[in-house]
């Protein structure tokens, strides 16, 4: 008899891995009689334990913890005049989008409401493949140098000793950021409000790095991108955040998933800020300083599409814990700039996602491009010599796994006419790799070559003084954000929270080194904080404050 506590049942018949029907019952075991023991041959039971004990993947080092959801990008307004990216240049141009916002030091099990930047990931399946932005929800980061990436991220981790984590005790923290000071714009950013966001719909995004829009003709401008949600940047008080971590810790996950389950759905606009080679050469700081911003006065705004979350994921684990970005999942006309942060994490990305996922994460359903889709519509069917591995779900059939006579696979290079829709041609790139094609002008490629080398060492000369360094420029961007972006309450606030998060502090010269460095960004808040702290504070410029703490300035 059904009882009525039981809803309708399910269409699936419970079946063993093997897809075979269970005669008995699911919980049933094989004994070898009355008082058993278990028998080998019982795969129902064997099969069921041993997958348990293998359902956990490696979770992430990094952004572990995390909600998302599906939805679409749409072109609103087209940008041919600054790239031939396909996605970008026919107004009303849709494709999908699924999206996972996510923590950056925290892992799986920590509340979504703690203080921290929010990773802020987007994949765009559009028809001639994926493109990935890779993103936080602040516009700098803590690091330019991509050698300190894993060190600082340790820090925001538990202690290899004690095994707290830095909400229980902040020594190492603030001991990396004090020693680090390049950090300070972040820590401006995320100790202000914008560090306990009330909402994932109300979150915005940036790009950070710098990246390329590139035209037909091969010139490109340098670009930032933004992604600013429609409903503003709705922030948590400290103590409704404190509060949440402990009462509701999945926060943010449920109510993403409640607003699109009750079709109120989140909406954003997208935006470029463009700089040209030359202003890039000549702009105030390096382009490839992820710890400064492009003023919005001298670099404004355009906007060029919107983004709609309106799907819940069906399963969390396969739709979200298993999408898995990388910054070097491009289109062809949008390219990376020379950032030495951005270019580790080109490779970063893709290596994290074999060792979590395996060798083949992009056929997992979330993560295949449509272009590998028999009948999907796109222009091309994607095809490649990639095979095995584990967990193969396309092994391309028949086709030989080498560039072969017997079923040759097509090639943009081989036929630039048919595949030049939105992909690069041969005819634009003259070259393949370092060899020059017959037919090319290979003076003309050599003196194009040499005017970009000349432009890109330029940049780099120009990046080369600050990546160790810390000197005045590194300030004036927090500064402006603390004196002239913050107002009277989020001043306070700021206070608060980096008070807060500093008591835990063991070493009373780290407590100091802190003051000491927020000293350096606005005097009254220096001694403010050494006050609350019990230190003792001097005012100290960008350069006395390197030499204080053993740091070299820039020169
Ligand atoms: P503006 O003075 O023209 O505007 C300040 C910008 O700061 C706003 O447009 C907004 O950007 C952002 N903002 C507003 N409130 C807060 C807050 N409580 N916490 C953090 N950011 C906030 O900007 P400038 O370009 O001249 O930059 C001044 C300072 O603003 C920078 O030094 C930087 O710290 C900060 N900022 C600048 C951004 C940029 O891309 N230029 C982006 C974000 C912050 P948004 O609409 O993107 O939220």
């Amino acid at each position: 008899m059904v009882s009525e506590y039981y809803t309708q049942k399910d269409d699936a018949v419970y079946a063993t891995s093997n897809g075979v029907p269970y005669s008995a019952h699911p919980l049933g075991a094989q004994t070898a009689g009355p008082g058993g023991p278990l028998l080998l041959q019982d795969f129902n039971l064997i099969d069921d334990l041993s997958h348990f004990d293998q359902e956990r993947i490696p979770e992430r080092v990094v952004h572990a913890k995390g909600g998302g959801a599906h939805g679409y990008f749409e072109l609103t307004d087209s940008l041919s005049d600054l790239t031939y990216a396909r996605p970008f240049q026919t107004v009303g141009y849709k494709c999908p989008v699924s999206i996972r916002f996510s923590t950056v030091g925290g892992e799986r099990g920590t509340p979504d409401t703690l203080r921290d930047p929010r990773g802020y990931s987007i994949k765009f399946k559009t028809d001639i493949g994926n493109m990935d932005w890779v993103f936080n929800n602040t516009p700098v980061f803590f690091i330019r140098d991509p050698n300190k990436f894993a060190k600082f991220i340790h820090t925001q981790k538990r202690d290899p000793s004690t095994h707290l984590n830095q909400n229980m005790d902040s020594t190492m923290t603030w001991d990396y950021y004090t020693l680090n000071p390049e950090c300070l714009h972040q820590i401006t950013y995320m100790f202000g409000p914008r560090g306990t966001p009330k909402t994932w719909a109300g979150m915005h995004g940036y790009s950070g790095h710098t990246f390329k829009f590139v035209k037909e003709d091969g010139s490109f401008n340098y670009i930032q991108l933004h992604v600013l949600a429609d409903d503003g940047f709705p922030t948590l008080s400290i103590e409704e955040a404190n509060e949440l971590a402990g009462a509701a810790p999945e926060y943010h996950i449920k109510d993403l998933y409640d607003r699109i389950a009750e079709k109120k759905f989140p909406t954003y606009s997208v935006y470029v800020q463009t700089m040209s080679p030359e202003q890039a050469e000549n702009f105030r700081f390096s382009i490839n300083d992820l710890t400064k911003v492009w003023p919005h006065k001298e670099f404004p705004l355009r906007k060029f599409g919107k983004i709609v979350l309106d799907k819940n994921p069906e399963n969390y684990h396969a739709e979200i814990e298993q999408l898995a970005f990388s910054p070097a999942h491009l289109v062809p006309g949008l390219e990376p700039s020379n950032d030495p942060v951005l270019q580790s994490r080109l490779y970063s990305y893709s290596d994290t996602h074999r060792h979590r996922l395996g060798t083949n994460y992009q056929q997992l359903p979330v993560n295949r491009p449509r272009t590998f889709e028999k009948g999907s519509g796109c222009p091309f069917l994607a095809g490649n010599l990639q095979r095995d591995g584990p967990a193969v779900f396309d092994n391309q059939g028949s086709r030989p796994n080498y560039l072969s006579s017997l079923q040759p696979i097509n090639a943009v290079s081989s036929n630039p006419k048919e595949y030049s829709n939105g992909l690069g041609t041969t005819e634009r790139a003259k070259y393949i790799g370092v060899v020059t094609k017959k037919e090319t002008d290979k003076y003309t490629v050599l003196q194009s070559e040499r005017a970009k080398r000349a432009h890109d060492e330029k940049i780099w000369l120009n990046s080369y003084d600050y990546i160790s360094g810390f000197s005045e420029l590194d300030v004036e961007q927090p500064r402006a954000l603390y004196q002239k972006v913050f107002n009277d309450e989020q001043r306070k606030y700021f206070v608060e929270a980096v008070v807060g998060h500093a008591s835990t502090i063991t070493k009373s010269y780290i407590k100091e080194r802190l003051a000491l460095l927020f000293g350096v960004m606005d005097e009254d808040l220096g001694k403010t904080l050494a006050n609350r702290l019990e230190v003792k504070f001097e005012k100290l410029n960008a350069e006395e404050y390197a030499n204080k703490v053993g740091i070299s300035p820039a020169n």
